[in-house]
C-alpha cells in the first residue's frame, strides 16, 4: 500500500509538471470521503486524463470499480500504463473514445464529470439514465480557476468568456433541475454534488 501511494504521488507530480489538468487535492479528498461515506461501488468518470483521479477513487476502498472515458490517445495510453503499474486493470475499465459517442448499459452509484467544461450539461443529460437511485453526479472545475466569479467584461479572451458563460449556464441548470438536489462546494476548483431522487 505504501508503495502504491508513492507510485500515485509520482503520477500526480508528472501530471502537474506536464500541465495535465488533474483534480486538486481538496477536490479528490472530498470525493474519496464521499465514496467511503456513501459506500460507493461503481463509478463512471468522464475525462480520464492520465488516470490520476480514477486511481485515487479506486484506492480509497477495495469495493470500488471505475469505468472511465478519454478521447485523447496520448493520455489514454498513459492512463493505461499507469493503471497497469498499479495492478488495477481488473478494477478500472478504460474507454478510448469521445464520451459523446459512448453508450453504456450499466448503472453507477457515482458519475464524475471532468471532461471538456463546455460539455457538462450534455454529459449530465446523456448519462443521468445510468445513475442508480440515490446516486450522485459530481462535477469538477465549476469555479474555473476563479473566472466564474469575475465580471465577464474583464475576461479578455473570447473563448474563455464563452466557456465561463457555459459553466454558469450549467450551474443554473443544476439549481433548477427538479430531479436532482445539488450542493455546490467551494473547494478545489469548485465541485457540485447532484443527488438523484
Ligand atoms: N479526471 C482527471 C482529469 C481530467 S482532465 C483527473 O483529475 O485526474 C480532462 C480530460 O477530459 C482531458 O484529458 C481531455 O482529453 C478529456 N476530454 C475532454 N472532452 C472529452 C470528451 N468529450 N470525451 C472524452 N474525454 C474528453
Ligand atoms: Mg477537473
Amino acid at each position: 500500500m505504501v508503495e502504491k501511494y508513492s507510485m500515485v504521488k509520482k503520477i500526480r507530480e508528472d501530471a502537474l509538471n506536464n500541465k495535465v489538468p488533474i483534480i486538486m487535492d481538496d477536490g479528490i479528498n472530498f470525493i474519496t470521503n464521499y465514496i467511503i461515506k456513501k459506500q460507493v461501488k461503481n463509478i463512471l468518470e468522464i475525462g480520464t486524463a492520465v488516470g490520476y483521479s480514477a486511481i485515487m477513487m479506486c484506492l480509497c476502498s477495495p469495493n470500488v470499480k471505475v469505468t472511465t472515458i478519454e478521447r485523447d490517445e496520448k493520455r489514454y495510453l498513459e492512463a493505461l500504463n499507469n493503471i497497469k503499474k498499479l495492478n488495477l486493470e481488473d478494477r478500472i475499465t478504460l474507454i478510448y473514445n469521445d464520451a459523446a459517442n459512448v453508450k453504456l448499459e450499466d448503472n453507477y452509484d457515482l458519475i464524475f464529470i471532468d471532461a471538456a467544461k463546455a460539455q457538462n450539461m450534455k454529459f449530465f443529460k446523456m448519462f443521468e439514465k445510468n445513475l442508480n437511485d440515490g446516486g450522485a453526479i459530481i462535477t469538477d472545475n465549476l469555479n474555473f480557476h476563479g473566472l466564474v466569479f469575475k465580471d465577464e467584461e474583464d475576461i479578455k479572451n473570447r473563448n474563455v468568456r464563452a466557456l465561463v458563460r457555459k459553466i454558469k449556464e450549467y450551474k443554473e441548470f443544476l439549481k433548477k433541475n427538479k430531479n436532482f438536489y445539488t450542493e455546490f462546494y467551494d473547494l478545489g476548483d469548485g465541485i457540485s454534488v447532484s443527488i438523484k431522487g
